[in-house]
């Protein structure tokens, strides 16, 4: 998740994210695609270029990845095991 302002100068850059991924995925260079964002400064451009998205990563961690992605029937519980019922009944152990 890119930070939504550049650290230095405090231009706008989160809403920059998405278009320069497509921008590489379209086959422009990482110069054409910061120069046709309006990325100028170098501050600016570092933030976009040195970024690595995490979020999918960040994923792997969730408590609760199974319930929220994929909810799904719910397990049947396990029955619970039953006590050895044998002949001998004791009352008190033994000594
Ligand atoms: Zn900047």
């Amino acid at each position: 998740m890119i930070p939504v302002r550049c650290f230095t100068c405090g231009k706008v850059v989160g809403n920059k994210w998405e278009p320069y991924q497509q921008s590489l995925k379209n086959g422009c260079s990482v110069n054409e695609a910061l120069d046709s964002l309006g990325l100028a400064r170098s501050c600016c451009r570092g933030m976009l270029m040195t970024h690595i998205d995490l979020t999918d990563d960040q994923m792997d961690y969730d408590p609760k990845p199974k319930e929220r992605h994929n909810p799904g029937p719910k397990p049947e519980p396990k029955p619970k095991p039953q006590p050895q019922v044998s002949g001998l009944k004791r009352d008190k152990p033994d000594n």
